[in-house]
Protein backbone atom coordinates (compact mmCIF):
# COMPACT_ATOMS: atom_id res chain seq x y z
CA UNK A 1 0.00 0.00 0.00
CA UNK A 2 1.23 3.19 -0.96
CA UNK A 3 1.10 6.48 1.20
CA UNK A 4 -2.29 7.72 1.73
CA UNK A 5 -3.42 11.32 2.42
CA UNK A 6 -6.37 11.81 4.96
CA UNK A 7 -7.96 15.15 6.06
CA UNK A 8 -7.60 15.85 9.82
CA UNK A 9 -11.30 15.34 10.46
CA UNK A 10 -11.80 12.31 7.96
CA UNK A 11 -8.39 10.90 9.90
CA UNK A 12 -10.36 11.03 13.51
CA UNK A 13 -13.37 9.78 11.61
CA UNK A 14 -11.61 6.63 10.10
CA UNK A 15 -10.16 5.83 13.69
CA UNK A 16 -13.61 5.49 14.99
CA UNK A 17 -14.61 3.30 12.94
CA UNK A 18 -11.78 0.78 14.25
CA UNK A 19 -13.56 0.52 17.50
CA UNK A 20 -14.39 -3.22 15.99
CA UNK A 21 -11.04 -4.10 15.42
CA UNK A 22 -8.85 -2.54 18.08
CA UNK A 23 -8.79 -0.91 20.96
CA UNK A 24 -7.36 3.07 19.94
CA UNK A 25 -5.61 5.09 22.19
CA UNK A 26 -4.83 8.55 21.15
CA UNK A 27 -3.58 11.65 22.88
CA UNK A 28 -6.31 14.03 24.66
CA UNK A 29 -5.52 17.55 26.85
CA UNK A 30 -6.07 16.76 30.68
CA UNK A 31 -5.78 20.34 32.49
CA UNK A 32 -2.41 21.53 30.96
CA UNK A 33 -1.32 18.16 30.53
CA UNK A 34 -1.69 15.36 27.59
CA UNK A 35 -2.33 11.51 27.96
CA UNK A 36 -3.25 8.78 25.96
CA UNK A 37 -6.73 7.48 26.60
CA UNK A 38 -9.02 5.47 24.76
CA UNK A 39 -10.72 6.60 21.42
CA UNK A 40 -14.40 7.26 21.64
CA UNK A 41 -17.16 9.00 20.11
CA UNK A 42 -16.98 11.96 22.58
CA UNK A 43 -13.15 12.25 22.87
CA UNK A 44 -11.47 15.30 21.84
CA UNK A 45 -8.58 14.24 19.92
CA UNK A 46 -5.29 16.33 20.46
CA UNK A 47 -3.04 15.44 17.91
CA UNK A 48 -2.92 19.31 17.06
CA UNK A 49 -1.70 20.93 20.33
CA UNK A 50 0.10 18.52 22.35
CA UNK A 51 3.97 17.99 22.08
CA UNK A 52 4.36 15.03 23.96
CA UNK A 53 2.09 13.60 27.22
CA UNK A 54 3.31 13.67 30.53
CA UNK A 55 2.81 10.06 30.98
CA UNK A 56 4.70 7.64 28.28
CA UNK A 57 2.68 5.26 26.42
CA UNK A 58 4.56 2.83 28.26
CA UNK A 59 2.03 1.87 30.48
CA UNK A 60 -0.70 0.38 27.88
CA UNK A 61 2.12 -2.64 27.36
CA UNK A 62 3.52 -2.58 30.82
CA UNK A 63 1.14 -1.68 33.38
CA UNK A 64 2.19 0.82 36.21
CA UNK A 65 0.46 -2.21 38.78
CA UNK A 66 -0.39 -5.71 37.45
CA UNK A 67 -2.03 -8.71 38.88
CA UNK A 68 0.03 -11.51 37.79
CA UNK A 69 -1.59 -14.72 40.24
CA UNK A 70 -4.00 -14.92 42.91
CA UNK A 71 -4.44 -17.81 44.97
CA UNK A 72 -6.47 -19.10 47.82
CA UNK A 73 -5.47 -19.42 51.89
CA UNK A 74 -7.85 -21.01 53.09
CA UNK A 75 -7.18 -24.42 54.30
CA UNK A 76 -10.74 -25.79 53.00
CA UNK A 77 -10.24 -24.65 49.50
CA UNK A 78 -8.28 -27.69 47.80
CA UNK A 79 -6.28 -25.46 45.55
CA UNK A 80 -5.12 -23.59 48.69
CA UNK A 81 -1.80 -22.41 48.45
CA UNK A 82 -1.91 -22.70 44.63
CA UNK A 83 -0.67 -19.83 42.49
CA UNK A 84 -3.30 -19.51 39.42
CA UNK A 85 -2.45 -16.76 36.83
CA UNK A 86 -4.91 -13.71 36.47
CA UNK A 87 -6.92 -14.19 33.08
CA UNK A 88 -5.29 -11.34 30.98
CA UNK A 89 -6.13 -9.69 27.48
CA UNK A 90 -4.36 -9.20 25.01
CA UNK A 91 -6.54 -7.89 22.40
CA UNK A 92 -5.53 -5.60 19.56
CA UNK A 93 -4.96 -2.49 20.56
CA UNK A 94 -3.28 0.46 18.90
CA UNK A 95 -1.18 3.91 20.27
CA UNK A 96 -1.75 6.45 17.73
CA UNK A 97 -0.01 9.69 17.22
CA UNK A 98 3.10 8.28 19.61
CA UNK A 99 5.95 9.83 19.11
CA UNK A 100 9.06 8.31 17.13
CA UNK A 101 11.07 8.61 21.09
CA UNK A 102 8.24 6.46 22.40
CA UNK A 103 8.32 3.92 20.07
CA UNK A 104 11.96 4.05 19.95
CA UNK A 105 11.75 3.40 23.71
CA UNK A 106 9.46 0.14 22.90
CA UNK A 107 12.38 -1.35 21.00
CA UNK A 108 15.24 -0.67 24.03
CA UNK A 109 12.88 -2.12 26.90
CA UNK A 110 12.55 -5.28 24.38
CA UNK A 111 15.88 -5.61 25.28
CA UNK A 112 15.21 -6.64 28.81
CA UNK A 113 11.56 -8.06 28.30
CA UNK A 114 11.98 -10.51 25.11
CA UNK A 115 15.24 -11.74 25.44
CA UNK A 116 16.95 -15.26 24.10
CA UNK A 117 16.93 -16.13 27.76
CA UNK A 118 13.45 -14.56 29.13
CA UNK A 119 10.47 -13.67 27.70
CA UNK A 120 8.15 -11.61 29.59
CA UNK A 121 4.96 -13.44 28.69
CA UNK A 122 2.67 -10.95 29.41
CA UNK A 123 4.62 -7.63 28.04
CA UNK A 124 5.87 -9.19 24.99
CA UNK A 125 1.89 -10.44 24.16
CA UNK A 126 0.46 -7.07 24.98
CA UNK A 127 3.67 -5.51 22.65
CA UNK A 128 2.88 -8.46 19.69
CA UNK A 129 -1.06 -6.78 20.38
CA UNK A 130 -0.22 -3.45 19.70
CA UNK A 131 0.29 -1.48 17.04
CA UNK A 132 2.16 1.57 17.05
CA UNK A 133 0.96 4.13 14.44
CA UNK A 134 3.84 7.17 14.55
CA UNK A 135 2.98 11.29 14.59
CA UNK A 136 6.19 13.18 13.56
CA UNK A 137 7.39 16.11 15.10
CA UNK A 138 7.01 19.02 13.61
CA UNK A 139 7.90 21.19 16.28
CA UNK A 140 10.41 19.22 18.86
CA UNK A 141 10.37 21.41 22.38
CA UNK A 142 13.75 22.77 23.94
CA UNK A 143 14.22 19.77 26.29
CA UNK A 144 14.33 17.23 23.09
CA UNK A 145 17.31 15.49 22.15
CA UNK A 146 16.72 12.44 20.19
CA UNK A 147 19.00 12.75 17.60
CA UNK A 148 21.28 12.87 20.29
CA UNK A 149 20.48 9.60 21.14
CA UNK A 150 19.77 7.65 17.40
CA UNK A 151 16.24 8.94 16.96
CA UNK A 152 14.58 11.47 15.08
CA UNK A 153 12.13 13.71 15.21
CA UNK A 154 10.72 11.22 12.05
CA UNK A 155 12.35 8.25 13.16
CA UNK A 156 10.59 4.87 12.22
CA UNK A 157 12.46 2.81 13.93
CA UNK A 158 9.92 0.66 16.02
CA UNK A 159 6.79 2.12 14.34
CA UNK A 160 4.27 0.52 12.27
CA UNK A 161 3.30 3.86 10.56
CA UNK A 162 4.49 6.72 10.56
CA UNK A 163 2.09 10.19 10.43
CA UNK A 164 3.17 13.52 8.75
CA UNK A 165 1.65 16.52 9.53
CA UNK A 166 0.75 18.64 6.60
CA UNK A 167 -1.38 21.23 7.96
CA UNK A 168 -4.61 21.12 6.67
CA UNK A 169 -4.13 16.83 5.91
CA UNK A 170 -2.36 14.31 7.12
CA UNK A 171 0.20 12.02 4.79
CA UNK A 172 0.11 8.27 6.64
CA UNK A 173 2.50 5.82 5.71
CA UNK A 174 3.04 2.08 5.99
CA UNK A 175 5.95 0.88 7.25
CA UNK A 176 5.56 -2.65 8.61
CA UNK A 177 2.88 -5.68 8.16
CA UNK A 178 1.06 -4.61 11.29
CA UNK A 179 1.11 -1.21 9.79
CA UNK A 180 0.04 -2.24 6.35
CA UNK A 181 -3.29 -4.06 7.99
CA UNK A 182 -4.12 -1.33 10.42
CA UNK A 183 -4.61 1.12 7.33
CA UNK A 184 -5.99 -2.02 5.38
CA UNK A 185 -9.07 -1.77 7.78
CA UNK A 186 -9.64 2.00 7.90
CA UNK A 187 -11.87 3.67 5.40
CA UNK A 188 -11.46 6.89 3.36
CA UNK A 189 -8.17 8.77 2.13
CA UNK A 190 -6.58 9.05 -1.36
CA UNK A 191 -3.27 7.81 -2.66
CA UNK A 192 -0.36 10.33 -1.78
CA UNK A 193 1.50 11.66 -5.20
CA UNK A 194 4.79 12.93 -5.91
CA UNK A 195 4.41 15.98 -4.32
CA UNK A 196 2.61 15.07 -1.14
CA UNK A 197 5.68 13.00 -0.93
CA UNK A 198 8.11 15.23 -1.76
CA UNK A 199 6.64 17.86 0.98
CA UNK A 200 6.55 15.29 3.19
CA UNK A 201 10.44 14.87 2.88
CA UNK A 202 11.07 18.60 3.26
CA UNK A 203 9.33 18.60 6.17
CA UNK A 204 11.00 16.03 7.90
CA UNK A 205 14.66 16.99 6.52
CA UNK A 206 13.59 20.56 7.49
CA UNK A 207 12.85 19.55 11.42
CA UNK A 208 16.03 17.67 11.58
CA UNK A 209 18.04 19.93 10.49
CA UNK A 210 16.89 21.72 13.26
CA UNK A 211 17.66 19.70 15.88
CA UNK A 212 20.49 20.60 18.38
CA UNK A 213 23.00 18.00 19.13
CA UNK A 214 24.57 19.47 21.91
CA UNK A 215 25.16 16.19 23.89
CA UNK A 216 28.47 14.39 23.61
CA UNK A 217 27.96 10.77 23.84
CA UNK A 218 30.78 9.17 22.10
CA UNK A 219 32.92 9.62 24.77
CA UNK A 220 30.96 8.30 27.18
CA UNK A 221 31.69 5.08 25.30
CA UNK A 222 35.11 4.67 25.13
CA UNK A 223 36.04 5.44 28.74
CA UNK A 224 36.57 2.63 31.46
CA UNK A 225 33.49 2.17 33.50
CA UNK A 226 35.66 2.56 36.95
CA UNK A 227 36.69 6.33 35.85
CA UNK A 228 33.11 7.67 35.52
CA UNK A 229 31.91 5.49 38.36
CA UNK A 230 34.54 7.03 40.57
CA UNK A 231 33.81 10.46 39.24
CA UNK A 232 34.00 13.12 42.04
CA UNK A 233 30.91 14.83 40.16
CA UNK A 234 28.45 12.59 41.58
CA UNK A 235 28.06 14.18 44.85
CA UNK A 236 27.52 17.48 43.40
CA UNK A 237 24.74 15.89 40.36
CA UNK A 238 22.90 14.19 43.45
CA UNK A 239 22.81 17.06 46.12
CA UNK A 240 19.77 18.59 44.82
CA UNK A 241 17.96 15.12 43.78
CA UNK A 242 14.67 14.32 45.83
CA UNK A 243 14.98 10.50 45.31
CA UNK A 244 11.37 11.31 44.17
CA UNK A 245 11.44 9.10 41.41
CA UNK A 246 9.35 10.97 38.82
CA UNK A 247 12.57 10.50 36.14
CA UNK A 248 12.06 7.14 36.47
CA UNK A 249 8.63 6.88 36.41
CA UNK A 250 7.79 9.01 33.34
CA UNK A 251 10.72 7.78 31.58
CA UNK A 252 9.30 5.27 28.51
CA UNK A 253 12.92 3.26 28.63
CA UNK A 254 12.84 3.00 32.63
CA UNK A 255 11.54 -0.64 33.29
CA UNK A 256 12.42 -1.59 36.85
CA UNK A 257 9.25 -3.49 38.93
CA UNK A 258 8.92 -5.03 42.21
CA UNK A 259 6.73 -8.31 42.94
CA UNK A 260 4.65 -7.51 45.81
CA UNK A 261 1.72 -10.33 47.59
CA UNK A 262 -0.95 -8.59 49.21
CA UNK A 263 -3.36 -10.53 51.31
CA UNK A 264 -6.90 -9.63 51.95
CA UNK A 265 -8.60 -12.37 54.66
CA UNK A 266 -8.12 -15.64 53.01
CA UNK A 267 -7.19 -14.66 49.64
CA UNK A 268 -3.99 -12.80 48.18
CA UNK A 269 -2.47 -11.34 44.60
CA UNK A 270 0.88 -11.44 43.48
CA UNK A 271 1.26 -7.90 41.91
CA UNK A 272 3.71 -6.67 39.88
CA UNK A 273 4.32 -2.77 40.36
CA UNK A 274 6.84 -0.80 38.68
CA UNK A 275 9.79 0.70 40.81
CA UNK A 276 12.24 3.14 40.72
CA UNK A 277 16.30 3.18 40.97
CA UNK A 278 16.18 6.15 42.72
CA UNK A 279 14.02 4.60 46.02
CA UNK A 280 16.25 3.09 48.85
CA UNK A 281 14.17 0.25 49.24
CA UNK A 282 14.65 -0.76 45.94
CA UNK A 283 17.73 -2.73 46.66
CA UNK A 284 17.55 -3.22 50.26
CA UNK A 285 18.38 -6.62 50.67
CA UNK A 286 16.44 -9.62 52.70
CA UNK A 287 19.90 -9.43 55.57
CA UNK A 288 19.25 -5.52 55.43
CA UNK A 289 22.39 -5.06 53.84
CA UNK A 290 21.78 -2.32 51.20
CA UNK A 291 24.44 -1.70 48.62
CA UNK A 292 23.01 1.86 46.88
CA UNK A 293 21.84 2.81 50.35
CA UNK A 294 23.16 6.47 49.68
CA UNK A 295 21.97 9.25 47.41
CA UNK A 296 24.54 9.59 45.41
CA UNK A 297 24.81 6.00 44.96
CA UNK A 298 21.54 5.83 43.49
CA UNK A 299 21.49 8.86 41.30
CA UNK A 300 24.98 8.00 39.97
CA UNK A 301 23.29 4.15 39.22
CA UNK A 302 20.16 5.93 37.26
CA UNK A 303 23.30 7.83 34.58
CA UNK A 304 24.96 4.90 34.51
CA UNK A 305 22.96 2.23 33.81
CA UNK A 306 21.41 4.27 30.84
CA UNK A 307 25.01 5.40 29.66
CA UNK A 308 27.42 3.08 30.32
CA UNK A 309 26.31 -0.25 31.40
CA UNK A 310 23.14 -0.66 29.06
CA UNK A 311 25.73 0.88 26.30
CA UNK A 312 28.57 -1.65 27.20
CA UNK A 313 26.20 -4.74 27.20
CA UNK A 314 24.25 -4.28 23.98
CA UNK A 315 27.20 -2.28 22.10
CA UNK A 316 24.49 -0.35 20.50
CA UNK A 317 22.38 2.84 21.42
CA UNK A 318 21.55 3.91 25.31
CA UNK A 319 18.90 3.46 27.98
CA UNK A 320 17.39 6.70 26.42
CA UNK A 321 15.79 8.19 23.66
CA UNK A 322 15.76 12.14 24.57
CA UNK A 323 12.20 12.57 24.93
CA UNK A 324 13.53 15.26 27.34
CA UNK A 325 10.37 14.28 29.91
CA UNK A 326 12.98 14.05 33.04
CA UNK A 327 14.43 17.69 32.01
CA UNK A 328 11.17 18.88 31.81
CA UNK A 329 9.61 17.51 35.02
CA UNK A 330 11.97 17.06 37.58
CA UNK A 331 11.34 19.35 40.39
CA UNK A 332 14.91 20.21 40.81
CA UNK A 333 15.97 21.00 37.43
CA UNK A 334 18.14 18.11 37.07
CA UNK A 335 18.93 17.91 33.49
CA UNK A 336 20.03 14.65 32.29
CA UNK A 337 22.23 16.77 29.33
CA UNK A 338 23.98 18.50 31.72
CA UNK A 339 25.19 14.84 32.99
CA UNK A 340 26.31 13.55 30.28
CA UNK A 341 28.66 16.31 29.40
CA UNK A 342 29.74 15.47 32.68
CA UNK A 343 30.33 11.79 32.04
CA UNK A 344 32.03 12.94 29.13
CA UNK A 345 34.34 15.25 30.48
CA UNK A 346 32.77 18.46 28.83
CA UNK A 347 32.23 21.43 30.96
CA UNK A 348 28.15 21.20 32.01
CA UNK A 349 26.59 24.68 30.03
CA UNK A 350 23.58 24.58 32.10
CA UNK A 351 24.25 22.14 35.27
CA UNK A 352 21.15 22.98 37.36
CA UNK A 353 21.69 20.98 40.76
S1 LIG B 1 12.98 13.76 39.09
FE1 LIG B 1 14.78 14.94 39.74
S2 LIG B 1 14.60 15.10 41.97
FE2 LIG B 1 13.21 13.43 41.32
S3 LIG B 1 14.49 11.55 41.48
FE3 LIG B 1 14.67 12.28 39.35
S4 LIG B 1 16.54 13.57 39.35
FE4 LIG B 1 15.91 13.32 41.52
S1 LIG C 1 16.14 9.38 30.55
FE1 LIG C 1 14.87 11.23 30.39
S2 LIG C 1 15.18 11.96 28.26
FE2 LIG C 1 15.91 9.83 28.35
S3 LIG C 1 14.14 8.59 27.68
FE3 LIG C 1 14.08 8.70 29.95
S4 LIG C 1 12.75 10.47 30.43
FE4 LIG C 1 13.33 10.62 28.25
Amino acid sequence: MGDKIFTKQGWVESLRGLAGDYMVFVPVKEGDMYAFRHLDNDTKVAFDDYHNTRMSPKSIVYPQSERMFEYSLDKQDPDCNILKEVPKTFAPQAIVGIRPCDAHAFQISKRNFDTPEYRDPWWVQRYEATTLIGLGCNSPRSTCFCTAMGGGPFDEEGLDVLMFDMGETYLVRALTDKGEAFLGKLNGGRSADKTDREAALRLSDHVRDGMPDVVPVDPIRNKEIKDIFDASFWDDVAFACLNCGTCTFLCPACWCFDVQDEVYGREGDRIRNWDSCMFPLFTLHGSGHNPRAKKFQRVRQRFMHKFKYYVDKFDDGFQCTGCGRCVQFCPVNIDIRDVLRLMSDEPPVRLSA
